[in-house]
């Protein structure tokens, strides 16, 4: 049976990664027979220049049809002039819109070899390795009313709405669930629950699916004292599950432990676990076409996109395994070396070889 890919590299050095990862997924398909096939459609700046949307109908197409999407990423300073609405980043909200990708998974995986990279001392982050379950679709970021108005004394008040029904935390709660059952069996369900009426709703809803996973051992946290414990002692956690705003900021705290952005992958899930699969970087457009973007976020994203929505495990763990081994050679982008010697190195297309040579085994 052929899996239907869907390649949107997107603008900057979104083009340079997604090449890289395409030939890494080439690889492990010629060696587990996952019976690939490949599309390529425009996402972003790109699509806005060629097809003056950024998420063409021709895209929409490809992406309902697809099983999964890689995406590079998007944006640029030639389209930031252009309103709010009409600029590449909206081409990413429309596709997660679209496709209902409501759950977001984010690990923070410290690679033993770039222990010396992250912004904490070794010993706290050797062997980190945390999932966070963002919820993408709802909350703040989306919540009505919203919008800025001008209050009876002629003072301009801005103003949000945090919601969240039921439903949507009920079924983020239960992917969470799940991701915890397959790795260590904890989750803390992160939450604002002495101060947010939505947050408390999110606990109880959390405790009552807990009833369902007696095989996962579930806390709670409230989010100041989540982003202390980050940087204080990261590896105390399994997995956390958090709303949109939340998550975007503790996400982005985990980023940093481990290392480079140029490092972390992530997915996001609909209830079909159909995916977009991206690096959390951006579009990098200080490096771009200077071969010199580290392509292993995009092919991590890549292995995630085997395992989350093609059940392939198997070739996950061998190109997962395959970038463990290019660090341990000691290979490395420039966003990778700590000591200021970039001379030493590799680029874009030499970090690709690299990969696909040790999937091959050589
Ligand atoms: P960025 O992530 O693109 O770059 C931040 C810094 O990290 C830059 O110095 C860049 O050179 C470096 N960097 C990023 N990825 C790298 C990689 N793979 N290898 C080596 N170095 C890497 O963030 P930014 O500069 O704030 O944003 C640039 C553009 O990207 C903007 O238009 C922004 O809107 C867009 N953006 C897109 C996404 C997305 O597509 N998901 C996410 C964030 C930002």
């Amino acid at each position: 049976m052929s899996s239907q890919i869907l390649l949107l590299p997107g603008d900057g050095i979104g083009p340079e990664v997604v090449r890289e990862a395409r030939r890494v997924l080439e690889a492990a398909d010629a060696q587990f027979s996952l019976g690939l096939s490949f599309s390529e459609g425009r996402l972003g700046g790109i699509a806005i220049d060629e097809e003056g949307a950024a998420y063409p109908d021709a895209t929409r197409a490809l992406a309902r049809g697809a099983d999964a999407i890689l995406l590079g990423a998007v944006g640029g300073s030639q389209w930031d002039a252009l309103p709010a609405a009409d600029r590449p980043e909206r081409g990413l909200l429309a596709i997660r819109a679209d496709l209902d990708l409501f759950c977001n998974h984010r690990p923070a995986l410290l690679f033993p070899d770039l222990a010396e990279a992250s912004s904490l001392r070794a010993e706290l982050v050797a062997g980190l390795d945390v999932l966070i379950v963002r919820e993408l679709t709802g909350g703040i970021y989306f919540g009505e009313p919203r919008g800025i108005t001008t209050n009876a004394d002629g003072v301009r008040e801005g103003y949000n709405t945090d919601r969240y029904s039921e439903t949507e935390i009920r079924r983020i709660g239960r992917l969470a669930f799940e991701a915890a059952q397959k790795r260590g069996g904890r989750l803390c369900s992160v939450d604002k629950a002495n101060v947010l009426e939505v947050t408390m709703l999110w606990r109880e809803t959390m405790e009552s699916l807990s009833a369902d996973y007696p095989d996962v051992a579930l806390s709670h946290m409230y989010v100041d004292n989540a982003a202390m414990q980050l940087v204080r002692e990261p590896k105390q956690f399994d997995v956390l599950v958090t709303g949109n705003l939340f998550g975007d900021i503790l996400s982005d705290i985990a980023a940093m432990l481990t290392g480079s952005i140029g490092m972390l992958p992530s997915a996001s899930l609909n209830a079909d676990a159909k995916g977009l699969y991206e690096p959390v970087h951006g579009s990098a457009p200080d490096i771009a076409g200077t071969d010199s973007a580290n392509p292993l976020a995009t092919i991590l994203s890549a292995a995630m996109l085997l395992r989350y929505s093609l059940n392939a495990p198997e070739a996950a763990e061998a190109i997962e395994g395959a970038v463990a081994s290019v660090l341990a050679q000691g290979l490395r982008t420039a966003d990778l070396i700590v000591d200021g010697n970039h001379a030493a190195a590799v680029g874009t297309r030499a970090m690709g070889d690299a990969v696909v040579a040790a999937l091959r085994g050589h």
